[in-house]
């Protein structure tokens, strides 16, 4: 129902002028209370009308600059450029509670709304739409509770505020750690390389995992900070095996960093730092999750493989949205999520479709790599499949980055490393 993403688009301009000029804005989601009701009660089209008249008097309340959007039901999303404090909204917010304050009449029906506001100021509540829009409607909910007609965002919840900061502060002294996990080649019998996972240990909450973190890190703005970290920490260990081994050096990437300027530029700086080539690195991305500027992230891609670096997409099999996207993702690999490969040794229908995946992605180019391999049988399976690499726990845990890389050069090249469970095992 939302106008989506008009309004992001709008929310997005206004982040760019803004950043340029450390300037502020605010977001509004605005509710009519009483809106609803003249629909259900009196018909869709007086609802309508009743919508049409509530519309009005918002841009009537509003200058010239500001922007309304359709945000539901009985609700507004506004767009209010230049706020510099936090006084500039409430006068807003003030005139738009007095617009509403008056009874008017929906064509032959009259009918009194009564405004409700939440709202979320950039750069104070979040630098993008997203959580701009987010932290609006949560600060809307607030004003609910509270029975008042407006209310600022307030981060909800102590606790992560506290994880935010200690997150911060391990990203920032690099306390966070690059654990390796090897990606095993099933035709050639060796190992082809890693995947870069990170690992954190909290004072206040212990191991994390970064199924835990990492969404915390994308609501926040510290996911361009968790990214840089992952690329560096990948390439500080990937540095003294480059060359040497063919090992290829995958790197998770949060959807969100592609429609945030530079982080092409970033990436090839860091590889000319370590010395690594381009082609060495795989950047794996979760292809549904790329929902904000769709256009943008895969033309962000579609630069990275044009420079040589290998495009996975992650997990695939678990979205929805998968076939139709795949002919516009510009990859390289496609990881088969752990969830199906789990599933096919003991289901026929499973494995059917695994290598069903396996073929399309052959014919496409694809090379295809299974992930949370946990048994010799299902290795075999696979191998048998043609699937080209295969990854889990039955090939290699992940292990502190340093030990594998300890581990690698000591080996002879070309290496021959031995699986922890060979076929013959
Ligand atoms: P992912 O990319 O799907 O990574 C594979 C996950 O499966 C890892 O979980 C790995 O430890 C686990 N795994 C590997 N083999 C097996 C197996 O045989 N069985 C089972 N049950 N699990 C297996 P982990 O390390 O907890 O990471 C979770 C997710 O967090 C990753 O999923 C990835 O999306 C994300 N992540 C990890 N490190 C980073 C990072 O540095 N940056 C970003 N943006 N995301 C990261
Ligand atoms: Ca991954
Ligand atoms: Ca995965």
């Amino acid at each position: 129902m939302m106008n989506r993403e008009a309004l992001f688009a709008a929310i997005q301009t206004q982040v760019e002028w803004a950043a340029a000029e450390a300037g502020s804005f605010a977001v509004i989601i605005l509710r009519v209370r009483g809106l609803r009701d003249i629909a259900l009660r009196f018909g869709y089209a007086q609802g309508e009308l009743a919508e049409d008249r509530a519309r009005v008097l918002i841009e009537q309340s509003m200058r010239p600059m500001d922007q309304v959007f359709r945000a539901g039901d009985d609700s507004f999303a506004l767009v209010l450029p230049q706020m510099r404090h936090q006084n500039h909204t409430l006068l807003a917010a003030t005139r738009l509670i007095r617009a509403f304050e008056l009874p008017m009449n929906a064509g032959t029906t009259p009918w009194h709304g009564h405004a409700l506001m939440g709202i979320a100021l950039y750069p104070h509540d979040g630098i993008d739409a997203d959580a701009l829009c987010r932290h609006a409607e949560m600060a809307l909910d607030d004003a609910l509770r509270r029975g008042d007609q407006y209310a600022f965002y307030q981060p909800q919840d102590k606790q992560v505020e506290i994880v935010h900061e200690e997150l911060r502060d391990a990203i920032d002294t690099n306390r966070l750690r690059a654990y390796f996990q090897p990606v095993w080649d099933l035709q050639r019998h060796r190992v082809a390389g890693v995947e870069s996972l990170a690992r954190w240990t909290s004072e206040q909450h212990g191991e994390v995992s970064p199924a835990n973190f990492v969404p915390f890190a994308e609501q926040s703005d510290l996911i361009s900070a968790l990214t840089r970290w992952s690329i560096n920490a990948t390439l500080r260990h990937a540095a003294p095996l480059r060359g040497a081994h063919e090992l290829t050096f995958a790197i998770n990437f949060s959807p969100r960093v592609f429609s945030k300027p530079g982080i092409v530029e970033q990436l090839m700086d860091a590889l000319d730092i370590w010395g690594v080539a381009p082609t060495s690195v795989i950047a794996e991305v979760t292809e549904t999750a790329l929902v904000n500027d769709l256009e943008l992230s895969l033309r962000v891609l579609a630069r990275l493989r044009d420079r040589g670096v290998g495009i996975a997409i992650d997990d695939f099999g678990t979205g929805y949205a998968s076939i139709a996207y795949l002919r516009k993702f510009p990859a390289t690999e496609l990881k088969i999520d752990q969830s199906l490969i789990a599933d096919m040794r003991d289901d026929m229908q499973t494995a059917k479709l695994v290598r069903a995946i396996v073929n399309m992605s052959h014919h496409m180019d694809l090379t295809v790599v299974a992930e949370g391999v946990e048994d010799q049988a299902t290795q075999k399976l696979l191998a048998e499949m043609g699937c080209d690499y295969a990854q889990g726990y039955h090939l290699g845990r992940p292990e502190p980055a340093a030990d594998f890389v300890a581990r690698f050069k000591a080996l002879p090249i070309p290496s021959a490393a031995e699986p922890p469970a060979s076929d013959d095992a």
